[in-house]
C-alpha cells in the first residue's frame, strides 16, 4: 500500500477531506494535477511594472469563517489541523444593479437589509420579512447540529435524540425548493424576480430549482457567521490545509495527474498517473466532477447504473467567461462594495453572459495588488460549445470582443472603466476546463427539472466499493462552505469505511 486513502485533487472539498483524515491518524495522500492547491479557490500570481497581483481564480465570497455555530465549516476545517486564517469581514455582501433601478445592498446587518429592500416594495414589507425568516428557520436548525456524514446512521441516530427538534425541522425542509415558499409570502413579480436573482448568483439556477436547505444557509449565514475575505487572497485557504495536512503526517502531490482508478473485483485499489505510475490505497476519494470521475477516470463502458440515473436527474451548469482586470485605483474611488451583480433586463437572467459578477478584493485587502492599483474580477456564465472549434485567430478575436462587451456594460457603473485597465488577463471556458480539469470548465452539476429540494443529491459513497465522491458534484452542492461540509462528511463515512468507529479522532 502506498496510502491508507488516496484523494485525487487538491480542490477545498479533497482538501478538507484529507485534513480530518490526517487529523484522524490515517495515512492519506493527495494528488493533484497542478501546480498549487485550491482548485476553483486556486489564485495566479503577476508581475508588472508597478508590482505584483495575486488574482483569485474564482470564489471570493467566502463563507464558513464565522466563529460560532456549526456551521462555519472552513473555520472548524482549519481548526482540525491546527490552523488559522486572518479574514477581513465584508459588511455588504452584495451590491445589485438591477432592472428598473432595483438597486438593494445586503448589508451584514440582517435588519438594515430588510429595511433596505422593503423600501423598493413597501407594500411587501411584512412579506419580505416573513420570507428571509424562513430561511433563519432552515438555518438554527442547521446550525444547532454536529454536520457530518448523512451516510452513517449511528451520527444520524446519536444527532436526532440530542436534537431532535432541529432534526425534524431539516427534515420538513428537505424537498422543498425556495420557489414555492417565495410565492407563499411575496406578491410584486418584480420582487419575485429579484429572489430569482439572490439564488441564482450563488445556484445559477432559479428559485424553483434551488432547496430551500442551500438557500436557508446561505442566506441567514451571510448575517450571521458573516462573509469574511481571507487576508492575502483565497488562495491561502488551500495553502493553509495542505500546511496542516503536511504538519499531521499527510502528503501532497503536485503535478500528479490521474488518468485512472483502478478497479479490481468490483472494488477502487489504487489509481495510474499520467506517468504510468500506479500507486495503491484502501480507499479512493475523487474531487474531480462526477462526470470527469464517471467517464475519464472510470471508462464510459464501466459506468454504473446509479451514475446514469444521477446524470438524468443532473446536467453541467455553463462555465464562465472571466476577466482579470487591474485598474488605476481613482476609477473606483467612490466605490465601498467588494461584490457586485449586476443585470440589465430580467429576460437575460440565465442566459449565456447575461448576469454579470463582479468582485474587488482590493477594496478588502489592497495588499494583493501594486499600489494604486485595484483589482477587479468580473466573469458571466459562459457555455463552451460558444467556444468550442474556433481556431486560435477566431479564439482570439471572441475573447476580445466578449471581453469589451462585458467592460461596455459595466462602465456603465464605472465610467471611465476601459481607459483606466492598466493589466487584463480573460479566461473562458477552455481556460477552467484545461487548469481546473472540469468537463466543459462547468461551475457544477445543477438540476435537469425541478428538482425535490436536496432529496436528489448524491452523498459521497459511489456504487464501487472502495471509492467515493467529495466536493461540489455531491451533496450539499458548489460553494467553499458547501465543499468543506461534503470534506468533513467524506471523511468521517470514510473513517467509519476503515473500522474507525466510536470516538473518530477526527474533529470538526
Ligand atoms: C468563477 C467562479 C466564481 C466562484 N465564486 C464563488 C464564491 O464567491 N464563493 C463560493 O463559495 N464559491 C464560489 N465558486 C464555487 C467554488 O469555487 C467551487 O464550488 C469549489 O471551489 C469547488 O471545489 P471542489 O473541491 O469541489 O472542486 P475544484 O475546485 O474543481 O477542485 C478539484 C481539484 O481536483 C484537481 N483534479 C481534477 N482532476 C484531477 C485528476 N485527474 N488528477 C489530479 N487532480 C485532479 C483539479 O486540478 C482541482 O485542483 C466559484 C467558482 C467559480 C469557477
Amino acid at each position: 500500500m502506498d496510502a491508507e486513502v488516496i484523494v485525487i485533487g487538491a480542490g477545498i472539498g479533497g482538501l478538507v477531506t484529507a485534513a480530518q483524515l490526517a487529523a484522524g491518524g490515517i495515512d492519506v495522500l493527495v494528488l493533484e494535477k497542478y501546480l498549487i492547491p485550491g482548485g476553483s479557490a486556486g489564485y495566479f500570481d503577476r508581475e508588472v511594472p508597478e508590482g505584483h497581483y495575486r488574482f483569485d481564480v474564482g470564489a471570493s465570497m467566502i463563507y464558513g469563517f464565522g466563529t460560532e455555530g456549526t456551521t462555519n465549516l472552513l473555520t472548524r476545517a482549519l481548526e482540525a489541523v491546527d490552523e488559522h486564517l486572518e479574514t477581513i469581514p465584508d459588511p455588504v455582501q452584495i451590491s445589485y444593479h438591477l432592472p428598473k433601478g432595483l438597486n438593494p445592498r445586503v448589508h451584514r446587518d440582517y435588519k438594515r437589509f430588510i429595511e433596505e429592500l422593503s423600501r423598493y416594495f413597501p407594500e411587501e414589507k411584512e412579506g419580505i420579512r416573513a420570507f428571509y425568516d424562513e430561511a433563519w428557520r432552515v438555518f438554527n436548525c442547521l446550525n444547532a447540529i454536529e454536520l457530518k456524514s448523512l451516510e452513517e446512521i449511528r451520527y444520524l441516530t446519536r444527532v436526532f435524540f440530542q436534537n431532535p427538534l432541529a432534526c425534524l425541522g431539516l427534515a420538513r425542509y428537505l424537498p422543498v425548493n425556495v420557489g414555492s415558499v417565495a410565492r407563499k409570502y411575496l406578491k410584486s413579480p418584480d420582487l419575485l424576480k429579484f429572489i430569482d436573482m439572490e439564488c441564482y448568483c450563488w445556484s445559477v439556477v432559479t428559485a424553483d430549482q434551488t432547496p430551500m436547505i442551500n438557500a436557508g444557509m446561505v442566506w441567514a449565514d451571510r448575517h450571521y457567521g458573516g462573509i469574511n475575505y481571507p487576508q492575502g487572497g483565497v488562495g491561502r485557504i488551500g495553502e493553509a490545509l495542505t500546511r496542516g495536512i503536511t504538519k499531521k503526517g499527510g502528503r501532497v502531490r503536485y503535478g500528479a495527474r490521474v488518468t485512472q482508478v483502478l478497479v479490481e473485483r468490483g472494488r477502487a485499489v489504487g489509481v495510474r498517473l499520467a506517468t504510468g505510475e500506479v500507486l495503491k490505497a484502501k480507499k479512493i476519494i475523487s474531487n474531480a466532477t462526477r462526470w470527469d470521475t464517471f467517464g475519464q477516470l472510470i471508462p464510459e463502458a464501466n459506468i454504473p447504473a446509479t451514475e446514469i440515473r444521477w446524470r438524468k436527474r443532473y446536467e453541467p451548469s455553463p462555465s464562465f467567461l472571466s476577466l482579470h482586470l487591474g485598474v488605476k485605483r481613482e476609477v473606483l474611488a467612490q466605490e465601498v462594495d467588494m461584490h457586485h451583480v449586476v443585470l440589465e433586463d430580467w429576460q437575460r437572467l440565465t442566459e449565456e453572459q447575461g448576469t454579470i459578477f463582479v468582485s474587488i478584493p482590493t477594496i478588502l485587502d489592497p495588499t494583493i495588488a501594486p499600489p494604486g492599483r485595484h483589482i477587479i474580477h468580473t466573469f458571466t456564465p459562459s457555455s463552451i460549445e460558444h467556444w468550442q472549434g474556433l481556431n486560435p485567430t477566431d479564439y482570439a478575436q471572441k475573447k476580445a470582443q466578449d471581453a469589451q462587451c462585458l467592460i461596455e456594460r459595466l462602465s456603465k457603473i464605472w465610467p471611465g472603466l476601459a481607459e483606466a485597465i492598466t493589466f487584463m488577463e480573460v479566461g473562458t471556458p477552455r481556460t477552467h476546463r484545461r487548469f481546473l480539469g472540469r468537463m466543459g470548465g462547468t461551475y457544477g452539476p445543477i438540476p435537469a427539472g425541478i428538482p425535490l429540494g436536496l432529496l436528489g443529491a448524491p452523498f459521497n459513497r459511489t456504487a464501487i466499493k472502495g471509492l467515493y465522491c467529495v466536493g461540489d458534484s455531491t451533496f450539499p452542492g458548489q460553494g467553499l462552505n458547501a465543499v468543506a461540509f461534503s470534506g468533513i462528511a467524506c471523511a468521517h463515512r470514510v473513517a467509519v469505511d476503515l473500522g474507525i468507529t466510536s470516538g473518530i479522532p477526527i474533529r470538526i
